[in-house]
C-alpha cells in the first residue's frame, strides 16, 4: 500500500469513527451534517459511513468561513438580529424527531479579526433566542450530537507557519488523527478502550461526591468552586435520551461537571489562548466574586471576550468544570491547535456560560427546578483552559475532609 493509499483508507477510518462512535447513527434515523465546502471530500465520506450503517437521509449544511466574514463585513445591519424562520423550523423540527447533529470544524482561528464583534454577539444573541428549544435538547443530551475536526487551510498554517500550505495540511490531518486514535487503523475499538479508560475517572469523582473543589497554581488561578447536590461527572461517551451512547467531542480527554452558579470565588488565570468568533484572546484571567465574572484583563482579544461574556446574564457566570490531566497524549503533543475543540482537552479548563445539566433525575426538573439547585442557563458556552504543569486541585467533601484530586498537574488517582 502506497503512503497515500494508507491515508485515505485513515481517513475513512476516522470517518466511521465520527459515524459510529460519535454520533452513533442508528438505522432509520436521521443525520444532519454541518460541513465546510473546503472539507467536502471528508463530509461525503461521513455520509457514507452513515448509509452504511443505516441511516434513513444525510441532510447536509454547507458552511464556508470566506462566506461568513464577508456577511459579516458587508451585509444589512439589520440581518444581525434575526433568524428565518425555516432555519429554526430544520433545527428543532428535526431534534423533535430524534435525528443526530454531526458539526464537522475547520475553522479559520484568526478569520474574524476585523469583524464588528458586537455584529457577531448581536447574530449570536439572536440565534440563541431563536434556536432555545433546539440548544436545550443537545446541551441535555436528548439528541446523538457530535463535534470533529479537519484541517482546512487557513487553519493548518495558522498551526504550522513555518510549512508551506500542503505540508501543513498533512501535518495537521496527522495530529487530529493521533489526538483521536485514529492513527493507526480500528479507531473504532481503540476509541471505545480510551473511553472506557476515561470511565474511570469519572467513576472515582462520583464516588467521592465532592461538595467544593479548589484550585491554585502559579500561573495566578485561585479559585473556590461548590458543586450541586446530586451533581455526576460525565465524560467519553454519554446516553441520548433513546439510549443510544454516543460521544459529543472528538477527541476528549475531560471528564467534566458542572458548578454551583453563584458559588464560584476567585481568580481564575488563563494558561493557553482561546479562539473564540474568529479571534485569538490571549494572556487573560478572570476575576470572579460570587459565581459572576467582576473583571476581566487580556493581553490580546479583550474586546471580544467581553462581547462574549455579555450576550446575556448567564454568559458571565461558568456552565462547566473539567479535568484533564497534564500529560494526557494531546498535552504532550505541545501542539497548540488554536481550536477549542482540541486544546480545551490538552488542559483542565472551565467554561463561562450554559451549563450541562449533570445533576441526577434533571430531566425532570422545570427550568425553575435547574436554577434552585444552581444550574447555569445562557445562549453561549464557552471552554477556556487553565491547566499546567503545577496545578493542584483539592476536593472538600460533605464531612469537611480534604482529598487530593490533582497535583503537578495530574490525577492523584
Ligand atoms: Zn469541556
Ligand atoms: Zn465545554
Amino acid at each position: 500500500m502506497t503512503e497515500n493509499e494508507r491515508f485515505e483508507e485513515l481517513k475513512r477510518d476516522y470517518a466511521e469513527l465520527v459515524i459510529r462512535s460519535g454520533v452513533n447513527i442508528q438505522k432509520g434515523q436521521r443525520l444532519s451534517i454541518s460541513c465546510p465546502v473546503e472539507c467536502a471530500e471528508f463530509g461525503r465520506l461521513c455520509a457514507a459511513a452513515a448509509y452504511e450503517a443505516g441511516c434513513k437521509e444525510v441532510l447536509m449544511r454547507w458552511t464556508d468561513d470566506d462566506l461568513k466574514r464577508m456577511k459579516y463585513l458587508h451585509a444589512a445591519d439589520e440581518v444581525f438580529d434575526s433568524v428565518d424562520s425555516w432555519i429554526v423550523d430544520y433545527f428543532t423540527d428535526l431534534s423533535e424527531e430524534g435525528a443526530a447533529f454531526l458539526t464537522i470544524y475547520a475553522e479559520d482561528p484568526a478569520g474574524l479579526t476585523d469583524v464588528d464583534p458586537q455584529r457577531i454577539k448581536r447574530s449570536q444573541i439572536s440565534s440563541g433566542k431563536a434556536l432555545k428549544a433546539y440548544r436545550k435538547r443537545i446541551s441535555g443530551s436528548e439528541c446523538q450530537w457530535c463535534v470533529c475536526a479537519v484541517p482546512s487551510k487557513a487553519w493548518a498554517k495558522a498551526v504550522f507557519p513555518e510549512l508551506d500550505d500542503d505540508e501543513a495540511v498533512g501535518r495537521l490531518w496527522k495530529e487530529i488523527l493521533a489526538a483521536c486514535r485514529a492513527d493507526s487503523g480500528n479507531a473504532v475499538r481503540k476509541w471505545k478502550e480510551h473511553t472506557d479508560e476515561i470511565r474511570k475517572h469519572v467513576d472515582i469523582m462520583n464516588s467521592y461526591g465532592f461538595r467544593t473543589l479548589r484550585y491554585r497554581n502559579s500561573a495566578g488561578t485561585d479559585v473556590t468552586v461548590d458543586l450541586p447536590e446530586g451533581h455526576y461527572w460525565g465524560g467519553g461517551a454519554e446516553s441520548a435520551a433513546n439510549g443510544v451512547l454516543f460521544s459529543p467531542n472528538i477527541p476528549t480527554e475531560e471528564v467534566f461537571t458542572l458548578p454551583v452558579r453563584n458559588s464560584v470565588n476567585g481568580t481564575l488565570a488563563a494558561t493557553k489562548p482561546l479562539c473564540h468568533n474568529g479571534t485569538v484572546i490571549e494572556g487573560f484571567s478572570f476575576r470572579v466574586k460570587d459565581g459572576k465574572i467582576t473583571e476581566i484583563h487580556a493581553e490580546k482579544g479583550e474586546e471580544v471576550l467581553k462581547a462574549a461574556i455579555s450576550v446575556d446574564e448567564g454568559a458571565s457566570y461558568f456552565g462547566e468544570v473539567a479535568l484533564v490531566p497534564y500529560d494526557s497524549p494531546l498535552s504532550r503533543s505541545g501542539v497548540l491547535f488554536l481550536n477549542t475543540l482540541f486544546d480545551e482537552n490538552a488542559s483542565c479548563h472551565f467554561a463561562f456560560g450554559d451549563a450541562y445539566p449533570n445533576i441526577r433525575g434533571a430531566e425532570d426538573m422545570s427550568e425553575e427546578e435547574l436554577k434552585e439547585r444552581g444550574v447555569n442557563s445562557s445562549m453561549t458556552h464557552v471552554d477556556f483552559m487553565i491547566g499546567s504543569s503545577d496545578l493542584e486541585i483539592t476536593g472538600i467533601t460533605h464531612d469537611g475532609e480534604e482529598i487530593a484530586v490533582f497535583r503537578n498537574g495530574n490525577f492523584v488517582f
